[in-house]
């Protein structure tokens, strides 16, 4: 049975992209066939994964207002085992124009279990809001992943998506378990990063995932070769612990 998993919070630059594409790869590295669904318009997943927007001719725009099958947007990536649904900027209209569509809330839903039986994981990159776009995931995702940046602020905004969350779970997705919380750009160096974890924790207990994401240097400079962190650095310590992740999640299947 596939696991759908939604990359979730409002907040922007907290390591949703780089959980996406680094976890995706890592279960892709271990064995599992998985489709990475990028679904901001920003289209980073897609361009850390190597696909050169210029090139993308239908994107998950498409399938979400256009009606095209999922199928059709599928690209192969470099990476064995790693599909990708890539996004571009046409994509920002998209939270309007599906305002006025009949079942606008399940539109990926539906894309999605046309293909689901060929992977073992979707991820699912959502964008920084609880609009259209990501209640779509929200409402055809078994689990939600939520990164959580260890800085001052870490926790605000998370009442605001669990209440998101509750609403999904009530009239769209019932189903919907949240996956984990995952803590990121973890620097040792400081005080605040361990009071961090330490207020997480009391806040989320045993759904905080055992693996912390360091801060570290080669997560973000991957993107700009293309390739996910966990295939231009395998050695490097921010690769080292989305492997650990991958584990972990395969681990709560
Ligand atoms: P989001 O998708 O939530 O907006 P991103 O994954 O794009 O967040 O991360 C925001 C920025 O921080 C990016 O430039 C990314 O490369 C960088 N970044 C993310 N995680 C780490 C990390 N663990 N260490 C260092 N830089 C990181
Ligand atoms: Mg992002």
């Amino acid at each position: 049975m596939v696991r759908i998993l939604a990359i979730a919070n409002q907040k922007g630059g907290v390591g949703k992209t780089t959980t996406a594409i680094n976890l995706g790869a890592s279960l892709a590295i271990i064995g599992h066939r998985v489709l990475l669904v990028d679904t901001d318009p920003q289209g980073n997943t897609s361009s850390g994964v190597g696909i050169k927007k210029a090139e993308v001719k239908q994107c998950i725009y498409d399938v979400l207002v256009g009606d095209v099958p999922l199928e059709d947007v599928i690209i192969t990536s470099d990476v064995k085992n790693l599909d990708v649904v890539p996004a571009t900027i046409q994509l920002a209209g998209a939270e309007i124009e599906l305002v006025s569509t009949i079942s606008r809330e399940r539109r990926l839903e539906n894309a999605l279990e046309t293909v689901s039986e060929r992977y073992d994981f979707i991820i699912i990159d959502c964008p920084p809001s609880l609009g259209i776009i990501t209640l779509n995931a929200l409402t055809a995702a078994n689990g939600l992943l939520i990164p959580v940046q260890c800085e001052f602020y870490a926790l605000e905004g998370l009442t605001q998506l669990l209440n998101t969350v509750k609403l999904v779970q009530r009239h769209l997705n019932k189903n919907l378990e949240i996956e984990g919380v995952l803590l990121t750009m973890y620097d040792a160096r400081t005080n605040l990063g361990q009071q961090v974890i330490a207020e997480v924790k009391k806040h989320f207990g045993p759904q905080v995932y055992q693996t912390v994401i360091p801060r570290n240097v080669r997560l973000s400079e991957a993107p700009s070769y293309g390739q996910p962190a966990v295939i231009y650095d395998v050695k490097s310590k921010g690769a080292e612990a989305y492997i650990e992740l991958a584990k972990e999640v395969k681990a709560n299947v």
